[in-house]
């Protein structure tokens, strides 16, 4: 049996419904980032009631909640929606991205930072005991600085001492190939990796050698205007589908604004994702060809069957190099 480890515990993966595999729901962000623009603040458990309950209402029960401590992550506050509206939510360990992480890695042992990581995976992300079902780390757009190389790497051995998934974050979909070589490099199996926003990026190719290798692709600008991620998502799943290598995709809102969330008088909330997009995929699929019952099975695998591979806790062997 595979499991998944939720704010509340560990899970049966055949519990999961529909999944939105990247999303923020309680984020602090920074002092200076508030000051400059208070839409970023996420901190009510109240006002995002009416996000929950939509997202249920499309028979939604699992979210990856992707926010670290870098950038004021609250698991107790998860915890407390989790059981408040009855679905799963998966905290993450590990860091942001850039001047966030810097802090937290700039100079640091590698072995080190895998070892503090590897604590809140077995002990909880402190001060709470609630333990992280993903690690997570983020590099910049164009490069990966120094400080985050140690992320990178450190997430991986944390990852090979667990079997704690790793999603990492790319800035505008650049660098994947370059963390993807970091995680060779550290022998992190493809399997075990969620590459997000990837779908900023217009390069099919590249899209296609990163999920023939076996990587999870997670598509999570789609909902947010500004990005006009959404032509490109239907057309590169419709491409990949052909080839049966949509079994590697995820979709999520990834929200971080006030704005984008209906509890705090925002748009387009979970309508966005978990309804139109699903029907407009639906459109692209017969368009292209497919049958109803295989434009079904497809989106049932993106929203549900997918994501029960991509977060299910790995055994690790220990192999000996
Ligand atoms: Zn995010």
């Amino acid at each position: 049996m595979a499991y998944i480890q939720t704010v509340t515990g560990k899970v049966d993966v055949e519990k999961i419904r529909n999944t939105d595999a990247h999303s923020h729901l309680i984020a602090y962000a920074t002092d200076a980032l508030i000051q400059k623009d208070s839409d970023l603040l996420l901190d009510s458990v109240d006002k995002i009631h009416k996000d929950m309950e939509v997202f249920k209402s499309y028979d939604g029960n699992l979210i990856a909640e992707m926010t670290t401590v870098d950038y004021r992550s609250d698991p107790e506050a998860l915890k407390k929606l989790s059981q408040r509206h009855d679905i799963y939510i998966i905290a993450c360990t590990g860091f942001n991205k850039g001047a966030y992480n810097r802090p937290f890695l700039e100079n640091r042992d590698i072995d080190e930072v895998a070892a503090k990581l590897l604590d809140t995976i077995q002990n909880g992300i402190s001060p709470s005991q609630i333990k992280p079902g993903l690690i997570k780390i983020g590099t910049s757009l164009n490069e990966i600085t120094p400080w985050e190389e140690i992320g990178l790497r450190a997430a991986a051995r944390a990852h090979l001492q667990s079997g704690v998934p790793i999603s990492t974050h790319t800035q505008g979909g650049t660098m994947a190939l370059a963390q993807l070589r970091m995680f060779e490099e550290e022998k992190v199996p493809y399997e075990n990796l969620i590459l997000c926003h990837l779908d900023q990026l217009e390069d099919f190719e590249l899209h296609r050698t990163i999920v023939s290798k076996g990587v999870f692709l997670s598509y999570d600008s789609i909902a947010k205007a500004k990005y006009q991620t959404r032509e490109r998502a239907l057309r590169y799943i419709t491409a990949l589908a052909k080839e049966q290598l949509h079994t590697q995709i995820l979709v999520g809102n990834d929200f971080a604004r006030r704005s984008c969330l209906e509890g705090y008088g925002g748009k387009p909330g979970y309508h966005s994702v978990f309804r139109d997009f699903k029907q407009e995929l639906m459109q692209a699929l017969i368009t292209a060809g497919f049958s109803q019952a295989q434009a079904d099975q497809i989106i049932n695998d993106i929203y549900r069957e997918n994501p029960k591979r991509a977060f299910a806790l790995r055994a690790m062997e220990r192999k000996q190099s």
